[in-house]
């Protein structure tokens, strides 16, 4: 098609434009043309529009804004001046709305009356004005975040910032502007943060974490941030947004509680194992370290309890040492302690996991032997005799000895309940010493 030519070809390109191309009489102030479009904007068809005069298809301000307007632009065209003009009006529809449009327009003098017109070309802007309130509002949100604002180009030059990274950082607006994030880097942020980073932005998606960062003073402070990438039509990354919150009190907070956590489980443990020492105690003898009576009765009560269930034996041996005033009386009373003392580590080492030794009195040991049948315990006690009779035993340079007496009893043999079986131990202990002491005696019934 050979437009240059063919007036039906401009008829065409201007009645299906959806720009609004218009002619008006400047000396009347009627339209002699519209084009379709102007049912399209203004919800007039060009014939009715035709009624109308400019004041009453432009809003009152629009219409106030070209009666100013007018007069000089009429006078610079007289003065051989041409200009084409661009104003922003705003026209009325036959809906009662106003709309926004872009008109394009020159002066020129009609030839067949000598009128002077205007001709141009009116477009709908309303979507783009709307568009750039839109960014208006967006970019007041940015400015006013209380979060910090950070934009880079793909390189990760700064491009932008807010005012809240200003607070935070230290850094102004034009100190930041064209610097690599990596100014407020610190030794702090694990490396994985940034690798991490980079591999999400990297894959498109957003990341989020946590930075350890520094300002401008050289303070450190944490801050929660979240970085999209920013693409255009093809997928090509065009900026990088970080949108920043400081949490450094709350981490602050944590690492605090952390420590009270710490502390307190410190302490937890220090009570834990005072209790225990209070325990412990509570069940032994200070002197020897043995358990003591009331331990004995607490334990061996259940114990027996269970061995009786199962059917199991349990025997008692009562140790009481022989002629122990004797010692006392010769060597003083620490002498005895002492002696006490080292007795009592030697039953330890002589007795086996699950017996009990106990210091029943003054100088009477109890060793309890769960699943220990009478001959066997015999067996053992006779052992002890030997042992203790062969000691001797250091002491402020002298050498002492000792001998003991021992009583065996066993359950179920020499009785029901574990009375009588020490009972029964405590009597057999009786006879080893009428029997000239120094000796192990099983119970006779
Ligand atoms: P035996 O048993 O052979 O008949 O004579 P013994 O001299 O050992 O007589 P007994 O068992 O009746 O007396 C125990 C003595 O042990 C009396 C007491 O002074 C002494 N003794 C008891 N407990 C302690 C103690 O903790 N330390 C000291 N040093 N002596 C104690
Ligand atoms: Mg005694
Ligand atoms: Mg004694």
């Amino acid at each position: 098609m050979n437009i240059d030519q063919n007036e039906n070809s401009y008829r065409l390109l201007i009645n299906n434009a959806s720009e609004m191309f218009w002619v008006l009489d400047l000396a009347t102030q009627r339209f002699t043309y519209v084009s379709p479009a102007a049912e399209y904007i203004r919800g007039y068809s060009p014939v009715e529009m035709l009624e109308h005069s400019l004041y009453q298809v432009l809003s009152s301000e629009s219409g106030q804004y070209i009666q100013n307007v007018l007069p000089s632009r009429i006078q610079r065209f007289q003065q051989g001046v041409p200009e084409t003009y661009i104003d922003e009006l705003q026209l009325t529809c036959k809906d009662g709305s106003l709309i926004w449009t872009e008109v394009t327009s020159r002066i020129a003098l009609n030839p067949e009356n000598g009128h002077l017109e205007g001709y141009g070309v009116a477009r709908d802007i309303s979507e783009r004005l709307q568009i750039e309130q839109q960014v208006r509002q967006l970019s007041q949100a940015v400015q006013q975040s209380p979060a910090s604002i950070v934009i880079t180009s793909p390189a990760g030059d700064i491009t932008y910032v807010n005012p809240k990274f200003t607070e935070v950082t230290g850094y102004t607006y034009e100190e930041a502007l064209g610097k690599n994030p990596r100014i407020l880097k610190t030794e702090i942020t694990p490396p994985e943060v940034y690798t991490d980073l980079w591999q999400t932005l990297s894959s498109g998606k957003v990341w989020r974490g946590e930075f350890c960062n520094r300002k401008k003073n050289g303070e450190l402070y944490w801050e929660f941030a979240s970085i999209s990438p920013i693409l255009d039509r093809n997928g090509a990354v065009t900026s990088y947004v970080a949108v920043k919150e400081d949490i450094t009190e709350r981490k602050e907070k944590d690492l605090a509680l952390q420590a009270a956590n710490e502390q307190l489980s410190r302490q937890l443990v220090e009570i834990q194992s005072l209790q225990a020492a209070l325990r412990e105690q509570a069940i032994r003898d200070p002197l020897t370290g043995l358990y003591n009576r009331r331990y004995l009765y607490e334990t061996l009560g259940q114990e027996f309890a269970r061995l009786r269930r199962k059917s199991q034996p349990l025997s008692i041996l009562m140790l009481d040492f022989d002629h122990f005033k004797n010692l006392n009386d010769r060597h003083g009373h620490a002498a005895g302690d002492a002696i006490l003392q080292k007795l009592a580590d030697l039953l330890l080492c002589q007795t086996r996991k699950g017996d009990t030794v106990c210091r029943y009195g003054g100088e009477e040991i109890l060793i309890a032997m769960p699943n220990t049948p009478l001959e066997q315990a015999q067996q053992r006690a006779a052992e002890l005799v030997e042992k203790i009779s062969s000691q001797n035993i250091a002491f402020e340079g002298h050498w002492l000895s000792i001998t003991v007496s021992i009583g065996v009893a066993a359950f179920p043999q020499h009785g029901e309940t574990i009375d009588e079986v020490i009972r029964a131990a405590d009597q057999a202990m009786y006879h080893s010493k009428v029997a000239g002491r120094n000796r192990a005696t099983v119970y006779a019934l």
